[in-house]
């Protein structure tokens, strides 16, 4: 688990455990899930909608044995169906805000009872705008009762009749893999739902979100030339383990995230003007788009570019083994400094190595 997040939810606990610290305790909480959504924002923003139906780890055990779709509606789901349907025992965001339409979702339940090709089915149909606005719907809603939660109201439990309310609504599957979950809710008092769902049940479905992202840019990246459009080596780059590189659809590098169509000036350039990369061009020494326009903090990435244009890409990718194998850094711009003649000097020194 996220260390920092897992100890935010640790502090968190121990603070709204104690009447002093308790409002102090609710204001992390709403930072942690304010942390957590800006994950969700970041996939939903800048994956691309084929992403949210895949299944890459395949229909095993765990939370990342799911698809991105489902782990946003069975995220929020639950969390509507616990605070909304069990805590607040009126609201029903799903239903009140006409979203089963909008999201163009075939189930209400919380998606638990899915598996294997219904679940990848499921995924498909979901509207991921939709959905990701229904999410966050929940989300304020819930940090609305949230705020306005009283130290004494923790230790608040349920009733028969709160349990056959949920029954009821069918909110909840009768399958085995689901049906378990309502027992579960009313076995517990307010302080325990705010550890499920509330907090530690985000962190687990984003962390396996994040797993699922960063194994569909390994799977896309796979048999793609490594070289960036701008001459970096993406086999080689700090963000290697969640972009899956600008000649993919799984772009997520910063340029490209930053971009308003989600394409790195660099690269949109490259394709109109029908190069490979920037290394074909003329104008590479004195370029000022894209990631050139950073100047000498980026200085790195146009010495590459003109190292492949005096050599040729293998070449790069040879002297970049050699030094990320006898030398510690993170980003490569801290080995060639910010000069661009001493760049290119310092990887031909490398490449006699
Ligand atoms: S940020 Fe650029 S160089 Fe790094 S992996 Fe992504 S596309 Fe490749
Ligand atoms: S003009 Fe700049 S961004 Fe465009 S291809 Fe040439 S070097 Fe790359």
């Amino acid at each position: 688990m996220n260390k920092d997040w897992s100890e935010k939810n640790k502090k968190m606990q121990a603070l709204i455990s104690k009447e002093a610290t308790f409002d102090e305790g609710i204001k992390l909480l709403i930072e942690l899930r304010t942390e957590l959504f800006e994950q969700i924002s970041f996939i939903v923003k800048t994956f691309p909608p084929v992403a949210f139906y895949q299944l890459p780890f395949g229909d095993g055990e765990g939370n990342h044995c799911t698809t991105l779709a489902w782990s946003l509606w069975h995220t929020f789901r639950i969390e509507d169906i616990v605070s909304h349907e069990l805590i607040l025992k009126n609201k029903r965001i799903l239903f009140d805000g006409g979203w089963q339409e909008k999201t163009s979702s075939p189930i209400i339940t919380t998606g638990n009872e899915l598996a294997g090709d219904t679940l990848i089915e499921f995924s498909k149909k979901l509207n991921i705008k939709a959905t990701y606005d229904y999410c966050k719907a929940v989300m304020d809603f819930t940090n609305e009762m949230l705020e306005h939660l009283k130290f004494e109201d923790l230790k608040k439990t349920f009733t028969g009749e709160d349990r056959e309310r949920l029954v009821e609504s069918k909110c909840v599957s009768s399958d085995e893999r689901a049906s378990w979950l309502i027992d579960y809710w009313c076995g517990k008092n307010i302080k325990g739902l705010i550890q499920m769902p509330f907090s530690r049940h985000w962190i687990m479905h984003v962390e396996a979100m994040q797993r699922i992202k960063n194994k569909l840019c390994q799977q896309a990246k796979k048999g793609v030339d490594q070289i960036a459009y701008c001459g970096l080596s993406c086999g080689h780059c700090f963000l290697t383990s969640w972009c899956g590189s600008c000649r993919t659809i799984y772009n997520t590098c910063s340029y490209a995230i930053s971009s308003p169509d989600g394409v790195c000036p660099n690269t949109a350039c490259c394709k109109e003007k029908g190069l490979d990369g920037c290394y074909e061009c003329d104008e590479l020494y004195n370029c000022k788009k894209g990631f050139y326009a950073l100047g000498k903090d980026t200085n790195a990435i146009r010495v590459m570019a003109l190292f492949i244009q005096r050599h040729d890409k293998k070449e790069l990718l040879k002297v970049m083994d050699t030094i990320h194998s006898k030398k510690k850094f993170e980003k490569i711009q801290e080995v060639l400094g910010y000069d661009v003649e001493e760049g290119l000097k310092i990887l031909e020194e490398w490449r006699g190595n």
